[in-house]
């Protein structure tokens, strides 16, 4: 099984992307790439104590990372997809990103995929949403997957009972600064690939999941065939 299709997922913060990754990733031959779970610990940490980074890690750090994970994807022919959730996050990680895939999946196509959403959509969404500490064991205490409340009690979490709580980025002041930095970087990111000939998808993250779940399987479908 030949890495054939790679689909980054970018968007502005709640637009829904780890959710859409992880339900489409979850299928048979698909895997899903999250940056943050291939950065060393000690990186991840000091981008967490500055409010200003807000979780930007460095362009030699995100090349390591994503050159090892391509690698070794491709090498021991793991998936013939895979996601890229909230990756690439600038115009540089996009060229970045397509050297690499050049290099070590020669010949897999890309379709990138941006999922938008209206900022009361997104405010609402970053909201309501929770994680579960317990669930998700990160290793600087910032969970990020979206954890399902229990029907009892909305308060807990579905799957070990345990208090569910927001996300740190989703505090108002922190939120406010992620919609601004994506306002910023998205034009670049479409214009890199555009430039590339890589074809930009716009979906619409405002509708349910299952809708987005939908629209994404009908694209990839698309994708694949020759
Ligand atoms: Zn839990």
């Amino acid at each position: 099984m030949a890495l054939a299709l790679a689909v980054p997922v970018f968007g502005p913060p709640a637009a829904g992307k780890t959710t859409l990754t992880a339900a489409l990733g979850a299928l048979p031959g698909r895997a899903v790439f999250r940056l943050r779970e291939h950065v060393p610990e000690t990186i991840l940490a000091a981008t967490a104590t500055s409010a200003e980074r807000l979780g930007w890690i460095d362009d030699f750090t995100v090349v390591t990372a994503l050159r090892g994970y391509i690698e070794a994807t491709a090498s021991a022919s793991a998936a013939h997809t895979v996601l890229f959730d909230n990756f690439p996050g600038s115009g540089a990680q996009v060229r970045f990103f397509l050297t690499v895939l050049e290099q070590h999946a020669p010949g897999c196509a890309v379709r990138a995929v941006e999922l938008a959403a209206d900022t009361t959509t997104l405010y609402r969404r970053a909201f309501q949403r929770r994680v579960c500490h317990r669930c998700e064991r990160d290793p600087i205490r910032d969970p990020r997957l979206p954890a399902v409340p229990s029907v009892e009690d909305a308060q807990r979490c579905a799957r070990c009972g345990g208090i569910l709580h927001p996300r740190r980025g989703d505090a108002p002041r922190l939120l406010r600064a992620r919609l601004n930095r994506y306002r910023q970087t998205a034009d670049g990111i479409r214009e890199a690939f555009t430039a590339a000939g890589v074809p930009v998808t716009q979906l619409d993250g405002g509708a349910s999941a299952d809708q987005t779940a939908e629209a994404m399987t009908v694209l990839l479908t698309r994708s694949s065939q020759p």
